[in-house]
């Protein structure tokens, strides 16, 4: 396929060869159906992007849940473009240079106590192997190096890592590529419809499934398990939230057996859910926390891991001059993404972003549960912050086609959404405003009524 006749056509960019969509094989993708109907898009500012032929897109996903600030803040291109121009890369190994210091302090500032240290990666993955092996290092350092087991959750979802492949429960993303890691177990996921559907908010059955933690504890040798990793609100599995209750007991049982409590923060950090992090708001806080999109509101690829005091305190404790850990990136604390992200944080708290989704919250939810009537398929909706769900039916004989359906139909409508399987899920810049918000759900429930 080529798409000559639309090279004109994007801003800024001086296309002399024809565009062939041929080479790029695109992530978690059906690369022969989007090359037969592509999606593309040119350009994007504040709540939209515009398609190269020109049409704004609401962006009701920031993205892929990642620009909490919107798109092209002049502030974050600012400062990214100043920093190439200054220093565009620095080995921070055995040399540094101030910005990673200077971020990791501020992300300190709004971390939940005592996650005081940050280890700065490149994407969420690299952020989720990063924690499992400082988490197994960490035993092995105080002498309990028989601590390896690891345990994650069905239809969770950390990324594409041997490691968080691993510790991930979706079975499309770990039965191609052979048994990952050993030593794995799962949990019981919290996604139960027949009891929680259409609630609002957390759902109110399912705190019991905390304890397939102490059955799974109590199945091995309670001190050979080093890791549980969480993703407080799953999004990829198409948001799965944890009933009250649910992540107090999990961290109780991990108290109990000195098990490393570590929370998947790629989604929910940075002011999804109307705090910094949802640890804050759910009330828990966990010995690590992974995150990587929204730190630099997604203008950079960056990941960061923030570990707690105690953990970090072993690390220091070795030889003088002997190097603590033997892990890292070349892009370590990229300056551009430091860059980046200091601009980022600066915007969030300047608009009060990281509040903005508690404010929303309750319209957010009115405006979505409204849904509820467009189509007969949908079987249930589900929000928490700025995150927002509606499941439907899949059609007998070809589950993911109605969601296909839908991000397909509101692509061409005006809308962008991201759909799992069957659910459809919302997740917009923390800029949005009601009209926005009356916007898209709207266009979506226009689009709902089209499925059959
Ligand atoms: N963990 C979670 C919870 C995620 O949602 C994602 C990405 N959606 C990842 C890890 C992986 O992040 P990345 O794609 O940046 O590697």
């Amino acid at each position: 396929a080529s798409l000559s006749a639309l090279a004109g056509q994007y801003a800024g960019l001086n296309l002399s060869a024809p565009v062939s969509l041929d080479a790029f094989w695109m992530p978690f993708t059906a690369n022969r159906q989007f090359r037969a109907s592509p999606r593309l898009l040119a350009s994007a500012e504040g709540m939209y992007y515009r398609d190269v032929e020109g049409r704004p897109i609401l962006d009701g996903t920031a993205g892929l849940w990642c620009c909490n600030a919107g798109h092209a803040r002049p502030r974050i291109v600012e400062a990214v473009s100043r920093q190439g121009a200054t220093l565009d890369f620095a080995p921070h190994f055995q040399m540094g240079s101030p910005l990673p210091f200077v971020l990791a302090q501020r992300l300190k500032a709004i971390a939940p106590r005592p996650l005081d240290h940050v280890f700065f990666t490149n994407s969420g993955s690299e952020s989720v192997d990063t924690a499992l092996k400082i988490a197994l290092a960490w035993h092995r350092m105080r002498g309990e190096g028989q601590r390896v087991r690891l345990i994650g959750r069905e239809k969770a979802y950390h990324g594409v890592g041997f490691g968080g492949m691993s510790v991930g429960g979706l079975p499309n993303n770990r039965k191609w590529f052979g048994p990952g890691l050993p030593a794995v177990d799962h949990l019981r996921h919290t996604l139960d419809i027949a009891r929680n559907a259409f609630s609002r908010g957390l759902p109110p059955h399912g705190v019991e499934l905390a304890e397939d933690l102490e059955r799974i504890v109590q199945l091995h040798d309670p001190s050979t398990i080093a890791a549980v990793i969480i993703e407080p609100i799953s999004g990829s599995a198409g948001v799965i939230l944890p009933p009250p209750g649910y992540l107090q007991r999990i961290r109780e049982i991990c108290d109990r057996y000195g098990i490393l409590l570590i929370f998947d923060e790629v989604i929910t950090g940075f002011g999804r859910v109307g705090a910094p992090f949802a640890a804050q708001r759910l009330g828990v806080v966990p010995d690590m926390m992974t995150t990587a999109k929204g730190l630099t509101s997604g203008c950079v690829p960056m990941g960061a891991v923030f570990v707690s005091e105690r953990i970090h305190e072993a690390f220091m404790q070795g030889p003088e001059g002997a190097i603590d850990l033997f892990h890292g990136y070349t892009y370590t604390g990229h300056p551009l993404a430091c860059a980046a992200a200091l601009a980022a944080l600066d915007t969030y708290e300047e608009e009060g972003l990281f509040t903005r989704a508690l404010e929303l919250e309750e319209y957010w939810q009115e405006g979505l549960h409204a849904l509820r009537g467009a189509c007969p398929h949908i079987i249930d909706i589900r929000n928490y912050g700025l995150i927002g769900a509606v499941e439907l039916a899949p059609r007998p004989g070809a589950p993911g086609a109605r969601g296909y359906e839908v991000l397909e139909r509101a692509f061409r409508r005006g809308l962008l959404v991201r759909v799992t399987g069957d659910t459809v899920a919302l997740s917009p810049p923390l800029i949005v405003e009601r009209t926005h918000i009356d916007d898209i759900f709207s266009m979506l429930g226009e689009v709902l009524a089209t499925i059959q």
